[in-house]
């Protein structure tokens, strides 16, 4: 084991240096010891540790994949059991009124813990946690000090990076609040070089990588130093029994509106983060990015939601806003022994928190690349598929957010989205990362075809919600609620996740499986959508001779109309 005070001024050289030890950072130094323990890895973090717990970091919220990675991959369960929070699902409510009346809004939400779980992330407690353990075994953590440049070696060549580092280095342990700290300026060489920067993005700026995206949505977000228990928002007796252990609040909330959701987070240190995210034409960014100006918007908006903010407002930690957060990269791995992970990469959208979710694929390429490479083997195969499977992954999941805002008011089209969107990150994206595929790029080729029409079958499902949502009248009952899980197959793709690792032959069968249910489902919301809507019966192919429509009944939400 190194000796974690160990810094760049004892030794120069490294296999792997690690800019910034976030969420990405931190996890990659972990998983790279735990698959090459041989590696000299170091990491090197501006922010001096430790960081404050809750008002830190957004991305708060973790699903399947992200939560698998954190809990069986890297083994932190029994961080996230003991310190961090269970996490009750998603759950939506859809604006009903004017939004004074939890209790009449139409509910998407499960009442009990899934069978997989995932969880709540205080971001502070995570990032403190991992960079202590990683310098208690043994990695090279800097923290308090900044990369202020670096060069990549040229293209083809075996020459090492360069990195520059500047900072106070603290004298102590890195897991201990630094005593005492002397400037220094040290430039040490590397085998690879991982970006790991977060939205500072030192690499993808450095080789103008950048890649716009159309998704034009913005966020603010706060925390409060208080527990919100939506529970308590209302009394009335069928509300509450519909989630008989009071534990909504566990979920990640989503207040929905044409244009724009609000989250609610619980965090394990106490604290409740809130969000806002809204597409800039329908709710413009300069409505929401300063506190007082998000307060207004929630008053015309969710007043309900706004009544208990103010009750809290002396408990006020911070308050963040960012504009046009998503964003996309040209290449993220090359075969030049460098990377990109986490956010310093790609951003879709945090509407189902798949941010956790790229890094946990992303690092897991990246570990992949990284052993290999340094064993001797040529990766530059490897590392364009891998490339190209990762920037596929979020070409899809940005088409489950680009252009789909305006459907965030429409309680059955976005019933209809939320159970398909769910069904195909099941049945195809999450299953393969629980089955440690993305990794075998020979398994992903020999299944091409299937994710092929994976891929059109999705784009078109989303093509036919934002028409479905411009020819509804947006009709829809109170008091509904829709459960995800209420549906059988539903229910058995996410339990399914868990079932033990399967061969080759298994698992693609598997696959076509889930895809014939796929398009059964698909077919099954576009005869819903046609019942009322009868142009709306030419979006994905629909034959008498395929299979019959699946039983959706418990996500008919709106099938009784408002009276005009
Ligand atoms: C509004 C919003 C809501 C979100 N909600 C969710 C969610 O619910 N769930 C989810 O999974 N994801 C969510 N995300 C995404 C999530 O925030 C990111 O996936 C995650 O924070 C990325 O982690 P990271 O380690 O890549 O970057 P960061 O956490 O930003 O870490 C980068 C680190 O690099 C350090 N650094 C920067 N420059 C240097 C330098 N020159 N030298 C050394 N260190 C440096 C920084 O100090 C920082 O600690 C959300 C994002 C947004 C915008």
């Amino acid at each position: 084991m190194s000796d974690p005070t160990r810094g760049p001024s004892d030794s120069h050289h490294y296999d792997v240096v690690i800019i910034g030890g976030g969420l990405a950072g931190g996890c990659l130094a972990r998983q790279l010891h735990q698959e090459a323990p041989h590696l000299r890895t170091l990491v090197v973090e501006k922010r001096p540790h430790p960081v404050p717990e809750a008002a830190f970091k957004v991305g708060e919220s973790s699903v399947e994949i992200g939560a698998h990675y954190f809990s069986k991959r890297l083994g932190l369960e029994e961080h996230l059991r003991t310190r961090q929070l269970e996490k009750l699902g998603l759950r939506y409510f859809f604006t009903h009124g004017d939004n004074r009346d939890i209790a009449s809004r139409v509910e998407l939400g499960p009442p009990q813990f899934p069978p997989v779980p995932s969880f709540q992330l205080d971001r502070g407690r995570l990032e403190n946690m991992l960079l202590e353990s990683n310098a208690l075994l043994g990695i090279d953590v800097l923290h308090g000090c900044k990369v202020e440049s670096f060069q990549l070696a040229s293209e083809g060549s075996n020459d090492p990076h360069q990195v520059t580092i500047v900072g106070a280095r603290p004298e102590g342990p890195a897991h201990e609040p630094a005593a005492q700290a002397h400037e220094f300026r040290r430039t040490v060489t590397a085998r690879w070089v991982v970006d790991a920067s977060g939205r500072a993005g030192l690499v993808k700026r450095k080789l103008g990588l950048a890649r716009p995206s159309s998704h034009g949505a913005n966020a603010a977000w706060w925390r409060v130093k208080a527990r919100v228990e939506i529970d308590d928002w209302s009394s009335e007796a069928s509300w509450k029994s519909r989630v008989p252990s009071g534990l909504r609040w566990q979920s990640t909330v989503h207040l929905m509106g044409a244009g724009y959701w609000v989250w609610l987070i619980p965090l394990g240190s106490g604290s409740h983060s809130f969000g806002i995210v809204a597409d800039g034409d329908m709710h413009p960014y300069d409505r929401i990015n300063r506190f007082e100006r998000a307060m207004d918007w929630l008053r015309e908006f969710e007043p309900q939601c706004a009544a208990v903010m103010e009750r809290h407002a002396d408990r006020l930690e911070d308050f963040l806003a960012l504009k046009h957060f998503a964003h996309s990269c040209q290449r993220v791995f090359s075969p030049n022994r460098w990377a990109l992970v986490g956010e310093a990469g790609v951003f879709t959208d945090p509407f189902y928190s798949p941010g956790s979710d790229f890094i946990a694929m992303g690092n897991d390429y990246v570990t992949d690349l990284i052993v290999r490479e340094t064993a001797g083997e040529s990766i530059a195969e490897r590392a364009e598929s891998f490339n190209t499977m990762y920037l596929r992954l979020f070409d899809a999941f940005i088409r489950l957010y680009d252009g789909q805002y305006p459907i965030m008011g429409n309680a059955q089209v976005m019933t209809a989205k939320v159970s398909w969107d769910n069904a195909t990150y099941w049945a195809i994206t999450a299953l393969l990362f629980f089955q440690q595929r993305y990794r075998r790029p020979e398994f992903i080729a020999s299944i091409d075809t299937m994710l092929r029409k994976f891929f059109v079958l999705h784009t078109r499902m989303q093509a036919l919600f934002r028409a479905w949502n411009a020819a509804d009248d947006n009709g829809v009952s109170s008091h509904a609620a829709a459960n995800i899980v209420d549906v059988d197959f539903l229910r058995r793709l996410q339990a399914d996740l868990a079932i033990p690792l399967m061969d080759d032959e298994a698992l693609r069968a598997r696959l076509d499986a889930n895809l014939a249910l796929l398009e059964a489902f698909a077919r099954t919301w576009q005869r819903i959508a046609a019942e009322h809507h009868p142009s709306l019966a030419r979006f994905v192919s629909d034959s008498e001779s395929m299979a019959p429509p699946l039983d959706v009944k418990p996500l008919r939400v709106s099938m009784m109309r408002l009276p005009a």
